[in-house]
């Protein structure tokens, strides 16, 4: 019976419990929740109720007190939870304590602290090259292949799947204005991409090395960076993104711990520059960076693409030394997004400036043909990733409908 009977191979069973927040029913208390199958459980009334020393990270309205509590916490919790949803002994103590996730309202799961966005996918940055820039001798920035190029965003706007994303209105000017125009963006994306969520902070001064990666990256999601395609390309020249971005961030509600992913790490792609040493992860001692998760971009209910994220050429590890290599501090609830994934294919591009060339090759989908967004449009990605013994392991996923300008 649910929520216990999780049936075999759900992507969402013992094997995964992502960490979320939420309010049941009729409630506006946050609680962190753990999912399980089709159901969350309270994780903070769990651990009251079993008397485990692990409430004062549990009962909270915010992830950021497990964020913070470091890798070994996030390891003895997780085998507490284990333990919780698997052992039959604790069935009646905490059946009440499971909510069907039909019925739980989700939220942002923790306190955005800062948001910083990276470019790591070798094909994206080729794509968009090839489009800019077509004359161009090569389709890569002579820094590409050096460092994992990035620019701060906007932490106050990311939101958690779910949240309708407003179209912006901007400046722009095309080709054919004489001056610039002012109005809704005509040329709304999204940006496939997975964010990366650290917990345990450094001091200002302190880089942390590619080996540190794990004691400060407590996990992953799904996250999409929405840009104003029109806005963008007039704003970026010279300091880079900025109202083209800004406007909104939408996370997955459920925070997958680097510690569920363990079958999907590999290797990331064969490095064709030599790299400075606090970037270069060629060392034996060095775990593989990469991550094998297969994203899936629908629009409207139908697939058009999906990115696969192992083919990344930066990590997440290389992208966390980059971002304090100048003795920048980090802060618990820092998250950071790969930046937008696409494979070598046609159909595996994680955006519609890829997807369509520019708006020059429109899809088409069963309601009409797309270029970029239209109001009502609703995006969602979703991915999984292989887990022990051919099980997958399903990250939550992150969802918008696009509304019209405010
Ligand atoms: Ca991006």
């Amino acid at each position: 019976m649910p929520p216990f009977d999780v049936p075999e191979g759900d992507p969402f069973g013992a094997h995964n419990l992502p960490y979320g927040v939420f309010s049941p029913s009729g409630s506006q208390e946050r609680r962190v929740g753990v999912r399980l199958g089709d159901h969350v459980l309270d994780a903070g009334a769990a651990a009251v109720a079993l008397g485990s020393p692990y409430a004062p990270l549990l009962a909270q309205p915010t992830l950021n007190a497990l964020l913070a509590a470091g890798r070994t916490a996030w390891s003895d919790v997780r085998r507490a939870l284990t333990a919780w949803v698997t052992v039959p002994a604790h069935r009646a103590t905490l059946e009440p304590l499971f909510h069907p996730l039909s019925e739980v309202t989700l939220h942002l799961p923790f306190e955005v602290a800062d948001y910083v966005d990276f470019y790591a996918s070798e094909n994206h940055a080729r794509n968009v090259g090839r489009i800019f820039r077509p004359d161009a001798e090569d389709s890569l920035t002579p820094n590409w292949k050096h460092l994992p190029i990035g620019y701060h965003g906007r932490s106050g706007t990311v939101v958690v799947s779910g949240t309708r994303v407003l179209r912006p209105s901007g400046q722009r000017k095309g080709p054919g204005d004489p001056v610039p125009v002012f109005g809704p963006s005509a040329r709304l994306d999204i940006e496939a991409e997975v964010g990366f969520v650290v917990g345990v902070p450094t001091e200002l001064g302190r880089p942390v090395p590619l080996r540190d990666f794990r004691e400060h990256v407590f996990g992953l999601c799904l996250l999409n960076d929405w840009s104003a395609r029109d806005i963008q390309a007039w704003e970026y020249v010279p300091l880079g993104p900025f109202l083209g971005k800004s406007f909104a961030t939408s996370v997955a509600a459920w925070i997958t711990p680097l510690e569920a992913l363990e079958a999907a790490r590999v290797a990331p792609p064969r490095r064709t520059h030599p790299l400075l040493p606090y970037l270069d992860d060629s060392a034996p001692d060095i775990e593989p960076g990469g991550y094998d998760l297969r994203i899936s971009v629908a629009i409207n209910g139908h697939v058009v693409a999906e990115p696969p994220f192992s083919t990344m050429y930066w990590t997440a590890a290389q992208q966390l030394a980059q971002m304090t290599v100048n003795g920048a501090s980090l802060r618990t609830g820092d998250l950071y997004g790969s930046g937008t994934v696409s494979g070598p294919t046609e159909r595996e591009r994680g955006s519609l400036l890829e997807l369509t060339w520019n708006g020059r090759d429109p899809l088409d989908l069963p309601d009409g043909k797309r270029t970029f967004l239209e109001d009502g449009d609703v995006v969602t990605f979703s991915a999984w990733a292989p887990g022990e013994g051919g099980v997958r392991v399903g990250l939550g996923e992150v969802t918008g409908r696009v509304a019209a300008s405010a």
